[in-house]
C-alpha cells in the first residue's frame, strides 16, 4: 500500500507511521483516550472535508449541501436514538466548544455557574479560572469528600448559598456513578438549569451501563472520542425545543463558522457502532476491566480513591507515599504504560506534580483485552510502583508490554 502523502510530504508521513508504531507498542491507559474504527477514519478522510455547509440540514447558507444534509441528519437521528432524546446538535468541534455553546445559549456574562472543582475531578470548562468559563462567568465549585465521593447534601447546601443560574454535573476524573436525579433535586430546589456533561461516560450511558442524564438534565453535552470511541469532536442534546433553538444559534453563528462535515459523517459512523448489539458488550467489558484493575491495585496495597470504580477509570492516591503522581506517570511511561498524573482528594502537591494517577480501560478494551490482560497489567503497574526507581525492572516490563501489545494489534496501516 502506498499513499500520496508518503511521496508528497515524507516528514509528516514519517510522523504518522511512528505514531502508529507508538500506538501499537504501548499500553494506552489514559482514561479519556480510545481507538476509533477504521470506518470512522475513512469518513474523516473523505471528500466532505471540502464542503462548506454553514447552517443546519435544509437551512444552509450555501448550495450543494444535499449530501451534507443527509449525513448531518443521520448523525442527529442516531444520537437522539442513542440518548433517547428529542434534539441534538452534532456540530461542536470539541467538548469544550459544546460547553461554551451551552453557556452562551443559556447565560449572560457574570451569571453564576456551580460546577465540580477541577482539582476534585471536574473539567476546565466547568468554571475553572484559566478557562473562558471561569473568566466570563462567576464560578463556584463543589468537590468530593476525602472518601472520593460527591456528598449530595453538601452540594445542596452550597447551591442554596450560591444560588447559581446553572449547575454543571459530570467529571473527568471521578470513578463513581453520578446521580443525575439527585442533581435534578438540587437544581429544582434553587431554580437552576441542570447541565450534564457526560464527555467521559457517554459510551457507558448509551449502553445502559451508567445512569442516563435524561430525563433529569435540561441540557447534555458529550465528546464523541472518549468512551464513545468515535472521531474527535463534541455534541449537545436536549428535550427542550426552546433550549435546542438557543443552542443551535450559539453554535452557529455564535461560536463557530462552517461545520466539519467530514467529522460529522464520521460521528454518524461512530454512532452506528454505538447502536450495534456488540456495543453493549464493549461497555460491560470496559467496566469489568476497570473493576479488575482496581481490585488488583487494592490487593497490592494501593490506595484506590473511593475504594474502587463504577465506571471506566481508577484514581490511585500516593498521598501516603514518598513519590508523586508525576514520578509514577514517568516510571510507568518508561515501561510503555501510558497514564496521566492527577490530583486526588486532600491533595498536598501542586497540579504539575500531584499525588495521584488516573488509569482508564476504554482504549485497551477496544484492542480486545479482557480481565486476564488487565490483571497482568495491574500487577506490572504495582511492581513498578513498589520499586519506583528501578529502571532495570521498567526496561524488563517494557519488553513484556511490547509482547502483550503485539498480540492485540488494532490497526494494520497508518491511514484509512
Ligand atoms: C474531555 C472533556 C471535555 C472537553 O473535551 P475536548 O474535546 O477536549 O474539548 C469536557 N468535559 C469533560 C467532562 C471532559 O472530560
Amino acid at each position: 500500500m502506498s499513499y500520496e502523502i508518503e511521496k508528497f510530504d515524507p516528514e509528516i508521513f514519517d510522523a504518522i507511521e511512528s505514531e502508529l508504531t507508538r500506538q501499537n507498542n504501548h499500553l494506552e491507559m489514559i482514561a479519556s483516550e480510545n481507538f476509533t474504527q477504521p470506518a470512522v477514519m475513512e469518513a474523516m478522510g473523505s471528500v466532505f472535508t471540502n464542503k462548506y455547509a454553514e447552517g443546519y440540514p435544509n437551512k444552509r447558507y450555501y448550495g450543494g449541501c444535499e449530501y451534507a444534509d443527509k449525513v448531518e441528519q443521520l448523525a442527529i437521528d442516531r444520537l437522539c436514538e442513542l440518548f433517547d432524546c428529542k434534539f441534538a446538535n452534532v456540530q461542536p468541534h470539541s467538548g469544550s466548544q459544546a460547553n461554551g455553546a451551552v453557556y452562551a445559549a443559556l447565560l449572560k456574562p457574570y451569571d453564576k455557574i456551580l460546577g465540580m472543582d477541577l482539582s476534585h475531578g471536574g473539567h476546565l470548562t466547568h468554571g475553572s479560572k484559566p478557562s473562558f468559563s471561569g473568566k466570563n462567568y462567576q464560578s463556584f465549585t463543589y468537590g468530593v469528600e476525602l472518601d472520593g465521593r460527591i456528598n449530595y447534601d453538601k452540594v445542596m447546601e452550597i447551591a442554596k448559598i450560591v444560588q447559581p443560574k446553572i449547575i454543571v454535573c459530570g467529571a473527568s476524573a471521578y470513578a463513581r456513578e453520578i446521580d443525575f436525579k439527585k442533581f435534578r433535586e438540587i437544581a429544582d430546589e434553587v431554580g437552576a438549569i441542570l447541565f450534564a456533561d457526560v464527555a467521559h461516560i457517554a459510551g457507558l450511558v448509551v449502553a445502559n451501563e451508567h445512569m442516563s442524564p435524561f430525563p433529569y438534565a435540561d441540557v447534555v453535552t458529550t465528546t464523541t472520542h472518549k468512551t464513545l470511541a468515535g472521531p474527535r469532536g463534541g455534541a449537545i442534546m436536549t428535550n427542550d425545543e426552546d433550549i435546542a433553538k438557543k443552542i443551535n444559534s450559539a453554535i452557529f453563528p455564535g461560536l463557530q463558522g462552517g461545520p466539519l462535515v467530514h467529522v460529522i459523517a464520521a460521528k454518524a459512523v461512530g454512532f452506528k457502532h454505538n447502536l450495534s448489539p456488540e456495543w453493549k458488550e464493549y461497555a460491560k467489558q470496559v467496566k469489568a476491566n476497570a473493576a479488575k484493575l482496581a481490585e488488583v491495585l487494592v490487593s497490592r496495597g494501593y490506595d484506590v480513591v473511593s475504594g474502587g470504580t463504577d465506571n471506566h477509570l481508577v484514581l490511585v492516591s500516593f498521598l501516603n507515599k514518598e513519590f508523586s503522581g508525576k514520578d509514577a506517570d514517568a516510571a510507568l511511561g518508561n515501561a510503555g504504560i501510558t497514564v496521566n498524573k492527577n490530583t486526588v482528594p486532600g491533595e498536598t502537591r501542586s497540579p504539575f506534580v500531584t499525588s495521584g494517577i488516573r488509569i482508564g480501560s476504554p482504549a485497551l478494551t477496544s484492542r480486545g483485552m479482557g480481565v486476564a490482560e488487565f490483571e497482568k497489567i495491574a500487577n506490572w503497574i504495582s511492581d513498578i510502583l513498589d520499586d519506583i526507581n528501578n529502571t532495570e525492572l521498567q526496561a524488563k516490563i517494557k519488553d513484556e508490554v511490547k509482547e502483550l501489545a503485539s498480540n492485540f494489534i488494532i490497526y494494520d496501516k497508518p491511514i484509512y
